[in-house]
């Protein structure tokens, strides 16, 4: 399986991982099976939070990887927001993940959807969680930090430059190219990029006539190859993370993660060409910047508007709707809520510099993805 290095940590990462934030809906055993299968198959890096899937993901994936060499294997989790309150708050999160892990020590830590004035507060906080982890890597119970994000870019940015972390976790796919100055930065510093959502939430895996005409007749299985080739043109990207949840996916990957090259120019611009045919239409709804973020009630602003954007103008409708039903209640990334949560407050309006009525637009985009 093909592999690149994590930045100046010097790991080296399949350019495939293993996301635990799908592990639903299915007993134990099927779960730890099928993270056993697929560490068998050779994917490496295994990403989970203690907060996924009801808080069971980390069990699941403790139990799988039991019996595989440690030293095969990467294992990162994270801290919610919510535990950014004082170093044994933390200390007591890293016990229990490591715990039901399995694990002696966690090779990445990250701190989960970091937003930049959340950094300067708990890095400067005595007895914070930043001091709090910082003991627990001088006892080698981790070994590398990162953090996820859903920040601006400059944020994301000023966050890279802060010179706390070795890894960031960020979102990049084929229709959301926002990030792309992170990255570029990320390798610039030599700091690993993990990106999250490489198929858009499993959408640029689901049916549409758009991404048919464009990818041809195998369309999903075919679109789903061209999003991973995508993403991996990009040089500053270590691994993109798939939420695997049956046989089938942990086969499939292996086989992309084995063979897919990146897009040649040649592809990368028949790729551009296609889809600048529908950036303006795309982007006359929301260009995805951020500045609105972030909601005071959890709206996910802009992530409610990609989705609405996929289903209006990618076709990407039953996916699209299927991502949006996780809203109201976990995201499996994060947790945003749906636009049924907006209060109309308009606090948002005035922030953005598309001059959206955001409020009456998420009440649209609601009816689509309903
Ligand atoms: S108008 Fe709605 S989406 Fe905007 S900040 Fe207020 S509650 Fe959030
Ligand atoms: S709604 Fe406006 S501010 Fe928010 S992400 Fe979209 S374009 Fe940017």
């Amino acid at each position: 399986m093909q592999k690149r290095t994590c930045g100046r940590t010097g790991l080296d990462f399949t350019v495939i991982g293993f996301g635990g934030m799908r592990l639903h809906g299915k007993d134990e055993k099927y779960w730890a099976d099928l993270v056993r299968e697929a560490a068998e198959a050779g994917f490496n890096y295994f990403e989970t939070s203690h907060r996924y899937c009801s808080s069971t993901s980390e069990t699941k994936i403790g139990e799988g990887l039991n019996g595989i060499p440690r030293d095969s294997i990467y294992i990162s989790t994270k801290s919610s927001a919510d535990d950014f309150l004082t170093a044994d708050t933390v200390r007591t999160t890293i016990d229990e993940s490591l715990r039901k892990l399995q694990v002696d020590y966690l090779d990445f830590y990250q701190l989960w959807s970091l937003p930049l004035k959340d950094y300067h507060e708990i890095a400067a906080k005595k007895g914070g969680t930043l001091e709090g982890i910082r003991k627990a890597m001088d006892e080698g119970l981790i070994r590398h930090l990162g953090f996820t994000s859903h920040d601006k870019p400059e944020n994301q940015i000023a966050l890279l430059r802060t010179g706390e972390f070795e890894a960031v976790t960020l979102q990049y796919n084929l229709l959301n190219r926002v990030n792309e100055p992170v990255i570029e930065e990320a390798g610039r510093l030599g700091i690993g990029v993990i990106v999250m959502g490489p198929l858009y939430g499993g959408i640029l895996g689901t049916e549409s006539k758009v991404l048919s005409d464009l990818f041809g007749d195998a369309a999903t299985d075919a679109a789903a190859e061209v999003a991973f080739r995508f993403v991996l043109s990009n040089p500053n990207v270590t691994c993109a993370i798939s939420g695997m949840t049956k046989s089938l996916d942990v086969e499939q990957n292996r086989k992309i993660a084995e063979t897919a090259k990146p897009l040649t120019p040649a592809e990368m611009k028949v790729v551009e060409k296609e889809l600048a045919k529908f950036k303006t239409a795309a982007e006359s709804l929301c260009t995805g910047c951020r500045y609105c973020m972030p909601c005071p009630q959890g709206v996910g602003i802009f992530a409610v508007f990609a989705l609405a954007n996929a289903a209006r103008v990618y076709g990407l409708v039953d996916g699209s709707r299927a991502e949006y039903a996780k809203f109201a209640r976990e995201w499996p990334y994060d947790s945003f809520k749906d636009a049924t949560f907006c209060t109309q407050c308009g606090a948002c309006v005035a922030k953005c510099p598309q001059k959206i009525d955001i409020p009456s637009e998420l009440e649209k985009a609601h009816k689509l993805l309903v």
